[in-house]
């Protein structure tokens, strides 16, 4: 099966079951592409006689978002959810009619979506239970985040049929929610379809003006582009570097406005609005190929960047090199390997995810994930310019943490080991005796932080709660419990005092 892509994803307009099975026969086995079909046919019943805005019958929506993850190559039970993703929320058709039909992974990817329900501007409190929930969910798992991207992106590409406040509001959200996540998960292919969407929706004239740009330069470079492409084979060839492809590549829009704006408008300082991909087989490959390029042309000072030894934060992997080619002309490489390349387009689909009984999740072992989760949350809510005062409401308000399984725990802040124990299972909580942070033994009294990884260390013979516990617990459900297992433990020793007393 051959796994790799170069293509960028095409969004469908129309496209059929069968093309879906098309691309699916690339690299699903044959079981996998007969339950497609049947969550085909079972979308397709609990829609029918729906309509989308734009007049067309609603399933050509899951179809076509099902389209689109099978272009990036997303695990067949992706793309079986994906056709069913909005049955429970818009039909009479049940989660549990899908997991007797489709099991229990399927249901809970679609449960995952239905949960997000629809993220809103209005309304404060419940943009921001929204958010967090949009978190939840992706520390669950992050598949339900790759088929929402997909959804996004379709919704996106058929906006114009919405009412104008409805249309910027989804393009706004996935600007400033959406395309950060997918950047942070590495999934460079959708957080520059997220961007490039929206973008012409958020600003339309900035928008017309960078593709302006961007067209000029294109046209300008193309020819010269071939050349430079072809003198680049022939001396890889020769030198016998083993190469996969060499192919012109176009600077996303969004990303060169925010370059645009960085230096002024001033194009001549941007080089890469049409760079040169080099994809070879192996590492040393890369740094053979850079050889070469920097012996047939005169590298700019200060523009040679080794992303292979330092890669960037969210896994980036290349080089790069920016050279003066014939007649002085500019032009950037990036060099990588294959599957540097898939990694970078495509992300945490691709690999980063260790499969257990519950699918591809978080490694156990891996905190890093749980880290990497909090850090983002932040960085998208210093994205949100418009919402100042939510980011300390949010972070007032609530952190989530981890089992050791990897199962996320959603919990008010300054929440303590004690409110996770109960939160876990009333007698976790009764029998609690200690707790251990990202491995480390700490105190019951301690506050938990955002990624943190906690498990509890009980204690079968332990009484029960310590009344000193009251005066740390955060939650309802822990202060409830604690009384109630204290009243239940005085009122049993009343009893055994007059049980004793009548004997
Ligand atoms: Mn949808």
């Amino acid at each position: 099966m051959e796994k790799f892509l170069f293509s960028q994803v095409n969004i469908p307009t129309k496209v059929t079951i069968e093309d879906l099975v098309e691309n699916m026969k690339k690299y699903c086995q044959p079981t996998d592409i007969e339950t497609a079909q049947l969550a085909y046919d079972f979308a397709n019943k609990a829609h029918a006689g729906q309509f989308r805005k734009s007049g067309e019958p609603y399933i050509i929506h899951p179809l076509c978002v099902a389209h689109i993850l099978s272009q990036i190559q997303a695990e067949p039970n992706i793309i079986i959810a994906s056709l069913m993703h909005d049955v429970p929320e818009d039909t009479e058709i049940t989660l549990e009619e899908i997991e007797k039909n489709f099991g229990s992974d399927i249901a809970n990817m679609i449960r995952g979506i239905t949960k997000l329900g629809k993220l809103k501007y209005r309304g404060m409190e419940r943009y921001i239970e929204n958010l967090r929930k949009l978190f939840v969910a992706m520390a669950e798992d992050v598949r339900v985040m790759i088929i929402k991207f997909a959804d996004r992106v379709h919704n996106l590409s058929t906006l114009d049929s919405l009412p104008e406040k409805k249309r910027e509001r989804i393009a706004l959200e996935s600007l400033e929610i959406y395309a950060p996540i997918a950047n942070r998960l590495g999934m460079g292919e959708f957080k520059g379809l997220l961007e490039d969407l929206s973008f012409k929706y958020v600003k339309p004239k900035d928008y017309q003006r960078v593709k302006a740009i961007r067209d000029q330069n294109i046209s300008e470079k193309n020819v010269y582009l071939d050349k430079i492409i072809k003198t680049i084979e022939q001396e890889l060839k020769a030198a016998d570097v083993h190469y996969v492809n060499v192919h012109g590549r176009e600077k996303q829009l969004y990303s060169l406005y925010q370059k645009l704006l960085k230096k002024n408008w001033e194009v001549s300082n941007i080089y890469d609005i049409v760079a040169v991909r080099v994809i070879v087989k192996d590492v040393g490959d890369c740094y053979a190929a850079l050889g070469i390029i920097h012996k047939l042309w005169r590298p700019l000072k200060g523009r040679i960047k080794d992303y292979i030894a330092q890669p960037k934060p969210n896994g980036y992997q290349s080089l790069h090199t920016t050279v003066f080619c014939d007649d002085g002309k500019i032009v950037e490489f990036q060099i990588r390997t294959k599957e540097m390349h898939q990694e970078a387009e495509f992300g945490i689909t691709s690999s980063h995810w260790a499969y257990d009984e519950k699918g591809p999740r978080p490694s156990k072992k891996d905190l890093n994930w749980a880290k990497e989760l909090a850090k983002m949350q932040q960085e998208i809510l210093n994205n949100i310019k418009d919402l100042e005062e939510m980011k300390v409401d949010f972070f007032r308000n609530h952190i989530f943490v981890f089992t050791p399984k990897g199962d996320v725990i959603d919990l008010p802040e300054d929440a303590t080991p004690v409110d996770f124990a109960y939160h876990i299972h009333t007698e976790v909580g009764n029998k609690c005796n200690g707790a251990k942070v990202n491995d480390q033994m700490v105190s019951l009294d301690s506050f938990l932080k955002s990624g943190d990884v906690v498990e509890i260390v009980t204690d079968k013979n332990r009484k029960g709660p310590s009344q000193d516990w009251l005066k740390f617990v955060k939650t309802h459900a822990a202060k409830n419990h604690i009384k109630a297992q204290l009243n239940s433990s005085k009122i049993t020793w009343i009893k055994n005092l007059f049980e004793k007393k009548a004997k």
